[in-house]
Order: C-alpha cells, then structure tokens, then sequence
C-alpha cells in the first residue's frame, strides 16, 4: 500500500467523500492491506450504529413477467424460455402469514415490470398487508414507475422502495440496457421516490460486462452524493438465455470491497448480503457480513415458483436463502458473533455520518 494510497484512506475516513478519480485509484490500487483498514473501520460504523444485530426480510417474488429487456436479466422480456407467472393478491398474503409466523416484519414484494400489478390492485394489496401486521415494514421493488404511481403507493402504506440505479456511468448503462432506457429516468425515479418519503435504496451489479473501475468509482460518488438509506450490491452472473450468456461473473472480493467502502462513506446504511453473492461464492454472505453487510432477504415465495424468477443461472434459493430455515442462518450467524432480530429493521439515522 502506497502513501499516497493510504492518504486517500485517510481522507475517505475523515471526510466520507472522495472525488472520482480517488476512488478509482483505491479501486485499482486495492491489496489485501487496503482492504483490512477498510473492513476494520466499516465494521466499527456499523458496530457503532447496529451492534452486532442483522436485520431480515422476507423476499416475496410477485411476478417474473416484465416489459423491459435488460440485456443481463434472466426474465427480460425477450426470454422466451423463461417460465412466466404471477402471484394472485391471496398467495401474495398466504406468503406473509408464513413469513409473520416465522418471524419476518419486512415484506419485500419484487418482480418484474408487470402491467397486471398496476396502482389499484398495489393499493389494495399494500393496505391489506398494513391492517394484517402494522407492526411490519412494505418494501417495494418493482421497478420504475410514474411519480403518481409512487406516491400513491407511499399513501397506501409501503414504506421502502429498492430500485438499483445499476450504473451511474451513462455510456455503461446504454450498453447494458435496450435505447428506451437510461440512466437519467433511473436517477429520477429515485429522486422522486426519495421526495416521497420512501426509504430508498439503489445499487449496481459488479462484474457487469463492460464495466470499468471508473464506472464503479462512479457509482460510488453516485450513492456519496445520493446518500440513500440502502444499497444492493451483488455480482454480476451470466443467464444462459440473456445475450450476456458467455459473459464472465463478477468477483465476490471486489463486491465486498465495495460494501465496506459504501459503509464508510454512509455508516447507517442498510447493506444486504445478497442471493447473488451467496450463488458465487460459497461463504459470501459470511464474506459479506465480515465487510459490514446488515440485513438478508431469505426467500419466501412458493416453493413452486422459486425456480421461475431466475434473473441469473444456479440462483439460491433453498438452504439459508429460504425463509422456511431461519434456524439455520440465526445459528449460522450467532457463529460468527451475529444476532438476528425479528423487528422491521428501520435505517437508524445518524445525523452526522
Ligand atoms: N424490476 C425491478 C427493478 O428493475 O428494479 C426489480 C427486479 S430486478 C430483476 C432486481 C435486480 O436484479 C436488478 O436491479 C439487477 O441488479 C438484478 N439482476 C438482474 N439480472 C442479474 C444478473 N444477471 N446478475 C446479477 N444480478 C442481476
């Protein structure tokens, strides 16, 4: 590690800000010195802020029918061979009966952009899940949709929204992306979901084809100045049926070097260990935890219709990725010093960060 790469260490920690070109450099200049001062002072943010608790959601896949054709994903519209199905709004709720019982108080409904979830339906659906648990959390992640659309989702009771912003780097999102999306609507939609009063989450794949170490450094001045209270971050994984088929994964490293970065530069942060992490790597959420990671979204959907949402290939989703064995992750994570909490698991605001 050189001085100069220790100075911007230095900086990153004091001020919680670098400029684009410093984090491109830590980016490229990374060793495994780098990354220890990294990972000691992300884990004592968190620690500071969270204790050693771990927050979990319960990940309800609604929907693998979708309008957009995002050249990497699995379910994009194009995808022939991919399985569509839709839950109806009763298996939605039969999915937070089991998830209550179990001990979930967040309900993530995700799925692709499907006309048939459209604002009335939501609302109803939202409220419902409101009346049952009030003392639950709704976290939406349903893609982009109108400010109308937003709002009245927000009125009807969701209380987070996690919507990637996947590159903030323009010319790399066009390469990922077919022309009727950008970068700019995405940038948006969280603005507005934002000033709604959402919760809000972004985040990007690492490892996406194309991607360089300045459109990382670029996103991590995205989510600097962004300052959202959650972010994705999981590696990318090729699908069979996806254009991207040959393209080689991302490095579960590097995702957890930019996790424990992320949590310097904003130490409430809500950070999950992703599905996608866990799929490549086969102690990554370990990995992810040990890089300040504080909440997992264990699975559950119906059994019959996991295997459908497949946004990439070889995608978890039984073991301690199902919500049916929370056991096993609360065991899994007490090993490690690490205390799974059956609450909704709010972002814990700091004033100064
Ligand atoms: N439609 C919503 C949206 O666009 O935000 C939610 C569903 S979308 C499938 C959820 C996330 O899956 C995306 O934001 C993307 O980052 C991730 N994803 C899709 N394909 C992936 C792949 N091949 N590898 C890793 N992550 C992927």
């Amino acid at each position: 590690m050189t001085d100069e790469i220790r100075k911007i260490t230095e900086k990153l920690i004091r001020r919680r800000a670098l400029t684009v070109a410093e984090y491109e450099r830590l980016l490229t200049e990374r060793d495994a010195e780098l990354y220890e001062i990294l990972k000691a002072e992300a884990i004592r943010l968190r620690h500071r802020i969270y204790g050693n608790k771990i927050f979990i959601r319960g990940l309800i896949e609604i929907s693998s029918f979708c309008k957009n054709d995002c050249f990497y994903c699995g379910i994009r519209r194009s995808n022939s061979n991919c399985e569509r199905y839709r839950l109806t709004p009763e298996e939605i709720l039969s999915c937070c009966e089991n998830g209550y019982t179990l001990g979930f108080r967040t309900f993530v409904l995700q799925g692709g952009e499907d006309a048939f979830f459209g604002d009335d339906l939501l609302c109803e659906l939202i409220k419902t899940i409101k009346e049952k648990y009030p003392d639950c959390a709704v976290t939406l992640s349903l893609g982009e949709r109108s400010e109308d659309s937003y709002k009245r989702l927000f009125e009807a009771g969701a209380d987070r929204y996690l919507l990637r912003h996947e590159t903030a780097d323009n010319g790399h999102y066009a390469r990922l992306h077919p022309e009727n999306m950008s970068f700019e609507n995405r940038k948006n939609c969280l603005e507005v979901l934002k000033k709604t009063g959402y919760q809000t989450g972004c985040g990007m794949m690492v490892g996406s084809p194309f991607q360089t170490y300045k459109a990382l450094a670029q996103d991590l001045k995205f989510i600097e100045e962004f300052q959202p209270d959650m972010c994705g971050i999981g590696p990318f994984i090729s699908h069979k049926y996806t254009p991207f088929k040959s393209e080689k994964n991302g490095d579960a490293e590097l995702t957890c070097f930019l996790l424990a970065l992320v949590r310097i530069i904003k130490p409430d942060i809500l950070l999950p260990a992703t599905t996608a992490l866990g799929t490549i790597a086969e102690n990554g959420r370990k990995q992810a935890i040990e890089a300040s990671a504080n909440v997992v979204m264990p699975n559950l959907s119906p059994l019959d219709v996991r295997s459908k949402y497949s946004l990439y290939d070889n995608k978890l989703h039984s073991g301690s990725e199902s919500a049916d064995n929370l056991n096993s992750l609360k065991k899994a994570m007490k090993e490690i010093g690490y205390e799974i909490v059956c609450d909704r698991g709010d972002i814990i605001k700091q004033k100064e960060n």
